[in-house]
């Protein structure tokens, strides 16, 4: 499997002629040698690969690390970097430009003189972005048990409670079936709070008749889930109702169009000239949806702006929204995988208006 993922670094050794990759990253790190720990670098060349930790990763690095030799690294890496560097002939060495500070790379520069050190930009985290088999189980794995963890909440949600406290209980749910944590601060935001796209959970008291918006996931074995359902607490009005259900179908009308083949431009343009037509194109101003995997927010980006196009394994949420400054909002969000001829949705909690 990581045999696998390490031949997608092989168009980065031809295109740059490099003869080894370091990855400090640890998501990369995790991707290509499996540690999880939170300490460590990678270097891969074309037929090896070596993996550095201090004597606090040995042991897990032991258990955990597929492929590549463990070398304890004392005191400074980069000595240990230099010294493989040196023994293997290593002299073009392509780098995580995205994930360097300028410190590390003068430290880099001062050490590997008589190295050619090679930026690679944040395209190089494009190996990430089709899933494999294992991947898919994964994330699939933590988006159902996060949108069980909803389910099992929807009864504490009523007039009279504290946005902060739905987070709260959220996260425990989560971790009662199995999460190591959430993916992110979960974000709950009721009534006139809903026209903050990123309003986290706060100290408000949600009112009877109001929207709330929960933007939630969980973490479990480095992968993410990301799910938003808006829920009414009490009868909502009739304008609540409506955003709600231009939402739902802006929602829909994109999940059913996700396949391989089309762009993340084209894709973000059919819930984005729905939501316009109906006379709410001003008030959905961030993008479609994003990939997701090791990291909460990963390529491919869907938004006007995009370039990229949908591949096969590609893991996306899906999660257009109405934002009205004064009034409240609604998003709802779906995890997919883009399978041969279409997707599958991953998360499951209920997208209808549920009234409470
Ligand atoms: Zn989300
Ligand atoms: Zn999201």
């Amino acid at each position: 499997m990581l045999k696998n993922r390490r031949s997608r670094l092989k168009r980065f050794f031809e295109e740059y002629s490099l003869k080894a990759v370091l990855f400090t990253d640890l998501r990369n790190i995790r991707y290509l040698s499996g540690f999880s720990g939170t300490e460590g670098a990678l270097l891969v060349s074309q037929d090896q690969a070596w993996f550095l930790c201090d004597s606090r990763y040995t042991a897990q690095a032991a258990e955990e690390v597929q492929g590549a030799e463990i070398r304890e690294c004392a005191p400074l890496r980069i000595d240990t970097v230099a010294a493989l560097v040196h023994e293997y002939g290593l002299d073009r060495l392509g780098f995580e430009a995205a994930h360097t500070t300028v410190s590390a790379f003068r430290r880099m520069s001062e050490k590997l003189s008589g190295v050619e050190l090679v930026e690679l930009g944040p395209g190089l985290d494009e190996i990430r972005i089709c899933k494999d088999r294992a991947e898919i189980e994964q994330l699939t794995s933590v988006a159902t048990l996060s949108s069980m963890a909803l389910t099992a909440v929807l009864a504490d949600i009523k007039p009279g409670v504290r946005e902060v406290d739905i987070a709260l209980t959220l996260e425990f749910e989560m971790r009662r079936r199995g999460a190591d944590g959430k993916a992110f601060d979960f974000i709950v935001a009721s009534g006139e709070r809903g026209a903050m796209p990123h309003g986290r959970a706060s100290d408000k008291i949600i009112q009877s008749g109001e929207l709330v918006t929960i933007d939630f996931g969980a973490l479990k074995d480095g992968y993410h889930s990301d799910e938003t359902v808006t829920i009414a607490c009490g009868n909502p009005g009739i304008r609540e109702r409506e955003i709600h259900s231009i939402v739902r179908t802006a929602h829909d009308l994109a999940i059913r169009a996700v396949r391989p083949g089309i762009s993340c431009k084209d894709l973000d343009e059919v819930a984005r000239s729905y939501i316009h037509d109906k006379g709410y194109g001003d008030y959905f101003g961030h993008g479609l949806g994003h990939g997701i995997g090791l990291e909460i927010h990963e390529m491919p980006t869907l938004s006007p702006r995009s370039s990229a196009v949908l591949e096969e394994g590609m893991v996306i949420t899906v999660e257009p929204g109405i934002y009205i400054p004064g009034f409240g909002g609604v998003r709802i969000e779906d995890t997919v995988v883009v399978t041969g001829d279409g997707c599958n949705v991953l998360t499951s909690a209920d997208k209808q208006l549920l009234v409470l």
